[in-house]
């Protein structure tokens, strides 16, 4: 059996298409998406309508929690506070119901998923180090957990102490316990504008990192024309 396992789509169509589709062509029957299905760029209802469609489970990220109610938005950059703007009047009564809904940790089979931290997730730190990662970890009693939100890939392994390297391809181990960072479908920020998600080989406790080209240009039409900042269009380009 394999999980595609996916999230931080913000908004992006083209990019959550895309991965979609390597899943599927990559066996993929099991999906699981760790949040911020919006906000950014310019098509937050029909990601939703997609993610939704999947009947997967999925769990809520800050983007998703300020996109579904009206509240002002402190702690959120301009950039991010224009998108969320815009994003509110582009998502319907039903979408924001959906966001509003969703729970911050779940368990799906053996290992959990969240978007931010496990310690705090309603706090939505972010995961950058190994101390921050050990701070996590004391809350997570599955041996493998997902999460997202920085961006980044990265995987964080607690055998004794934590360690902190690249994400690629991982072999599960026994007594190991993993914290696994599967990047961004639609605004990676590491430096590789490609698209980001892992697909979890769950009989043979392995997992491996895709980075996918897709249509970038549509997307950025898409920003521009929607009038949103250009500055979220020139960002897919850098990956940053
Ligand atoms: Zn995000």
């Amino acid at each position: 059996m394999r999980f595609a396992i996916f999230g931080d789509i913000h908004a992006n169509l083209e990019a959550l298409e895309t991965v979609l589709a390597d899943a599927r062509e990559n066996g993929c029957s099991h999906f699981v998406c760790l949040g911020d299905v919006v906000g950014y760029n310019a098509n937050p209802h029909e990601c939703l309508e997609i993610v939704r469609g999947l009947g997967c489970p999925v769990v809520k990220g800050n983007h998703d929690e300020q996109a579904a109610i009206s509240d002002s938005l402190d702690g959120f950059n301009p950039l991010a506070e224009e998108a969320l703007n815009w994003t509110r009047e582009n998502l319907t009564v039903d979408d924001k119901k959906f966001l509003n809904e969703l729970r911050l940790v779940r368990q799906v089979r053996d290992f959990t998923i969240v978007h931010a931290t496990l310690d705090t997730p309603h706090k939505w730190g972010y995961v950058f180090n190994q101390l921050d990662a050990s701070a996590s970890f004391s809350y997570q009693h599955t041996s493998v957990c997902f999460f997202g939100h920085t961006h980044a890939p990265r995987a964080y392994i607690r055998d004794g102490p934590v360690m902190s390297i690249p994400l690629d391809k991982i072999k599960f181990e026994m007594g190991k316990k993993y914290f696994i960072n599967i990047g961004s479908v639609g605004q990676p920020r590491d430096g590789d504008w490609r698209a980001a998600y892992v697909i979890y080989h769950v009989d043979k406790n392995f997992i491996e990192l895709r980075r996918l080209e897709y249509d970038i240009q549509t997307a950025q039409k898409k920003i521009l024309a929607a009038g949103l900042p250009k500055r979220l269009a020139d960002r897919l380009a850098i990956g940053k």
